[in-house]
């Protein structure tokens, strides 16, 4: 199957989805998350009218960023952070979605220029509790809210969350309703915030069905991101 197929299937199914729940026409924003395909693969979807694309590793990202930036893409980087990569991704990404403490914060707050736009950031909640995940705990959220609502050069957009592993479907839509009700309740302090950001290749339309503002989706774009997957072909 050709990307091109694939993106507008994954665009039908959104639209689909979008109806099906009862869900406001264009509602629901497509982030492509192109980790590990090279920047060729990138610019065929950006052709096609992709503009927003996620990253989880900075050097890959970096490298991308570089080789397809007459394109003005939108940069989203959606990956666990370490305090020492924070300058690179306040330089070069538009979104974070992936904040779960002030540290991080304020580095990417003193770290992003003055003459570009506010960072956007989702704070990322580790819904299910699994002690392996990044993510804050739900009883912080709202501390960490206002800390980066408070900061110079970030703009609080929402929240990000990846639900356990299962293969139940009611345990995805228990997540994925409980981290709506989180979203509400911060919209009711910060009635700005405007980004659920949950749903991947797998669970998009339950994510779709509970709320969700804004879908990660890689593996039904650009196909199984297997190892020999260095051409960038997509079966
Ligand atoms: C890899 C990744 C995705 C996309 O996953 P697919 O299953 O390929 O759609 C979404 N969100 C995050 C945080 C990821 O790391």
């Amino acid at each position: 199957m050709t990307l091109r197929t694939r993106y507008s299937q994954v665009i039908s199914q959104i639209k689909q989805a979008q109806l099906e729940f009862n869900r406001p026409t264009a509602s629901i924003q497509l982030l492509a998350v192109s980790k590990t395909w090279p920047a060729s693969r990138l610019r065929e979807l950006a052709e096609l009218g992709q503009t927003d694309f996620g990253e989880n590793y900075l050097q890959e990202a970096l490298e991308k960023i570089e080789q397809l930036k007459a394109l003005k893409l939108i940069w989203h980087f959606i990956g666990p952070i370490q305090s020492n990569k924070t300058r690179a991704i306040a330089e070069n990404f538009d979104w974070v979605h992936s904040v779960d403490r002030v540290k991080i914060a304020q580095r990417l707050s003193a770290q992003r220029s003055e003459n570009k736009p506010d960072l956007n950031i989702c704070i990322q909640i580790n819904i299910d509790n699994e002690g392996t995940k990044s993510g804050i705990s739900e009883n912080e959220l709202m501390q960490l809210a206002h800390e980066v609502e408070a900061l110079p050069k970030l703009k609080l957009r929402g929240i990000m969350i990846i639900p356990a592993k299962t293969s139940r479907i009611a345990d995805q839509r228990a997540s994925f309703q409980h981290a709506k009700q989180l979203f509400e309740q911060l919209a009711k302090t910060f009635p700005d915030i405007d980004t659920l950001s949950m749903g991947m290749s797998a669970d998009m339309a339950t994510a779709i069905a509970e709320g969700s503002t804004l879908v990660r989706i890689g593996s039904a774009l650009f196909g199984q991101r297997a190892t020999p997957n260095k051409t960038g072909q997509v079966n």
